[in-house]
């Protein structure tokens, strides 16, 4: 079976999809979640269902076989991350799985960023594991600037981008369903055991730039606008953020002015054999009609 970890999020969805729409047979494919309620949509369409939770060693005990192709989707809580990943990654080797696929962080080993150190610790567990790995070290999801983990409307409102990084800043994001038809390739195709790829998108756009294709397409005025990190870290549990967040996205913005995410190798648009959605097309579907 293709087991698939955090299967009822938005990049599992995105996945599932993919791997149908490759006709992937549904009983071939096992969703992994931790409620039934959310899985039951995944069910319907004929996809295997487990229920299972990262904090619960034990519901992971009869979810992977021998022989699995597996995606270890990393959770969603930072700071609780490495006891999780390792309850997935013991169970996928107690059974034998023949590749355990993981969604790392752009750098793996390299980036030196807070948010990377779960990430980094995963990858070690699974090399440890002796396990055939596929790191998938996935660049900023495009929506975290402009989507659902961002508020577009909000910068359009204020007509600021606010970041404590230089205005010349590039991320190379691309879309969550980009990073997914990667995914789904890879526990498809032959030849990517023991392999990480460095995945982001064909093109590292700036703050400015993305603030000048807000004002392009919203026909409102929006400029990016740096502040020093301690004044930036104010602001977000200004308006709400807890402290140890603000502090990580703040952490963040300052690798992206070192160029932590501006890399453009072209993993991505090379394992799904087209370009990766661009920025411009982001901002287009998040505009606030
Ligand atoms: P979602 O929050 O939509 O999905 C996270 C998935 O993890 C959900 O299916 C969730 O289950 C599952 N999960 C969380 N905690 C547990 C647990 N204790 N036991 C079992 N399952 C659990 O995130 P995305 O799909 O958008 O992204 C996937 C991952 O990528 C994130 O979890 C995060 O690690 C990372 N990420 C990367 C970003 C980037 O820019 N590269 C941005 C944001 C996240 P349930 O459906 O029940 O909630």
């Amino acid at each position: 079976s293709i087991v698939i970890t955090g299967a009822t999020g938005q990049l599992g969805r995105l996945i599932i999809a993919d791997l149908l729409a490759a006709g992937v047979p549904a009983g071939e494919i096992t969703a992994v979640a931790r409620s039934a309620e959310k899985a039951a949509d995944l069910g319907a369409l004929g996809v295997r269902t487990r229920i299972a939770d990262y904090d619960l060693p034990e519901t992971f005990a009869d979810v992977f076989q021998a022989g699995d192709r597996a995606l270890l989707i990393s959770g969603s809580e930072a700071g609780r991350r490495i006891p999780q990943h390792t309850v997935v990654v013991d169970a996928a080797k107690a059974a034998g799985v023949a590749q355990l696929a993981y969604t790392s962080v752009f750098g793996g080993p390299k980036a030196d960023f807070l948010l990377a150190r779960e990430h980094q610790a995963t990858e070690q567990l699974i090399l440890d594991s002796g396990l055939p790995y596929t790191f998938l070290r996935n660049n900023w999801y495009s929506e975290v600037y402009a989507g659902d983990l961002a508020d577009l409307a909000g910068i359009i409102e204020r007509g600021v981008l606010l970041t404590n990084a230089p205005g010349d800043s590039r991320v190379a994001s691309a879309t969550r369903g980009d990073f997914a038809a990667a995914a789904a390739v890879v526990l498809t195709t032959d030849g990517h055991l023991n392999k990480a790829y460095e995945l982001g998108g064909d093109v590292a756009w700036s703050f400015e730039e993305f603030a000048d294709e807000v004002t392009r397409q919203s026909g409102e005025k929006v400029v990016h606008a740096a502040v020093p990190a301690a004044e930036r870290k104010a602001i977000l549990v200004g308006v709400g953020v807890p402290e140890g967040f603000a502090e990580i996205l703040v952490d963040v913005d300052e690798a992206i002015g070192r160029g932590a995410l501006a890399g453009t190798p072209g993993d991505l648009s090379r394992l799904i054999g087209r370009p990766t959605t661009p920025i411009a097309d982001s901002i287009a579907a998040a505009l606030p009609k």
